[in-house]
């Protein structure tokens, strides 16, 4: 294992926003992450291609750990990713066996293990809806723990409340697909998605999470509904591009940190960003969207 001193937690993340990391490594197998864990006595954060966080300007005070474990295997119809796989290498892999359920999600970047934690997913697939169990390091062993145990929700899981949980790789099972047919829809999918964003775009995909309606309270959902164009509810969720696009949020900035004028959820550093603008922006649009509709925002990205 080869630690690095000062890291730019910048290089580490696709918002390229954020001061030094203290101490740095990447772990590639499970033997090298148990004896890293048995040794380290600092504060730690694990991260994946750092595609959904954003890193304080002040830098962590601690050791960032990257999980590089890249296993794959097929046994039948049940496939094992290890944490640090590239999605959507992943994807690639599964659609030329025929495995059916995850092509939709080409192009969502990052690894296996964040697709995870946030339970990521676009039109209409999540990685949820194929894992058959999770293998977690829990602070003292490696382990197996079933989907059930997992907890996930939109953009959710146990991961984001058992911080001290690394996902080391994942069990998954399929349904048998046409190879050339699912090639051909993650292939389309991705032209799609370089529309939104842009390739080489600094940010972290949408910022905030849509709000589910039937999650709010009764009196909370009615003034939600009185107050929106009902035809923009999409999956029993009110686009949180649409709410804050209803603020103005489309071209608002903060310094280097910009809202795109095409999309109201798409927070971007145009160069020199800095995570204090981040936070800033975030507040004054969760106050107007809070006054205007009566709903809180809640951040989809993950401070560091
Ligand atoms: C251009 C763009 C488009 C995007 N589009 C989508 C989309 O369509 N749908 C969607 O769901 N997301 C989307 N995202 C967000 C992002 O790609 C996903 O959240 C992705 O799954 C994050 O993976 P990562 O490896 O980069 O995780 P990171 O950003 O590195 O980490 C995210 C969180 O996961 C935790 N984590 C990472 N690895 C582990 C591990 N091994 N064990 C425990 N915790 C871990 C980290 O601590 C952190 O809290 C987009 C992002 C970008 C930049």
């Amino acid at each position: 294992m080869r630690f690095e001193k000062g890291k730019s937690l910048k290089s580490l993340t696709t918002l390229g926003i954020g001061g030094k990391a203290a101490d740095f490594v990447e772990v590639k197998n499970e033997r090298e992450m148990e004896k890293l864990f048995r040794e380290n006595k600092r504060r730690w954060r694990v991260i994946g291609s750092g595609s959904n966080i954003v890193a304080p300007d002040s830098g962590f005070h601690g050791l960032v750990i990257k999980i590089g474990i890249k296993a794959f295997g097929v046994k039948g119809k049940t496939v094992y990713a290890g944490a640090g796989s590239n999605l959507l290498d992943f994807i690639k892999k599964i659609n030329r066996h025929g495995f059916r359920g995850m092509e939709k999600m080409a192009g969502i970047p990052g690894t296996v293990a964040g697709a995870i934690y946030g339970n990521a997913g676009a039109y209409g697939q999540e990685i949820k809806d194929n894992i058959f169990r999770v293998r977690i390091f829990d602070g003292e062993k490696i382990k197996w723990i079933s989907k059930n145990k997992c907890k996930f929700g939109y953009r959710s899981s146990i991961f984001k409340k058992n911080k001290n949980w690394v996902i080391v790789g994942a069990e998954f099972s399929f349904a048998k697909g046409n190879p050339r047919e699912l090639s051909k829809i993650s292939k389309d999918i991705i032209k799609l998605r370089e529309k939104k964003y842009k390739p080489g775009l600094l940010c972290p995909g949408s910022f905030f999470k849509n709000i589910i309606i039937k999650d709010l309270k009764s009196i909370v959902r009615k003034k939600l509904l009185s107050k929106i164009d009902n035809s923009k509810i999409m999956y029993g969720k009110a686009p949180a591009g649409y709410l804050l696009e209803e603020v103005g949020a489309k071209g608002m900035s903060s310094g280097n940190v910009r809202i795109a004028q095409h999309h109201g959820n798409l927070i971007y550093n145009a160069g020199g960003g800095k995570a204090r603008d981040i936070r800033k922006l975030s507040r004054i649009l969760k106050d107007r969207v809070s006054r205007k509709f009566g709903v809180r925002l809640e951040e989809e990205v993950q401070y560091l």
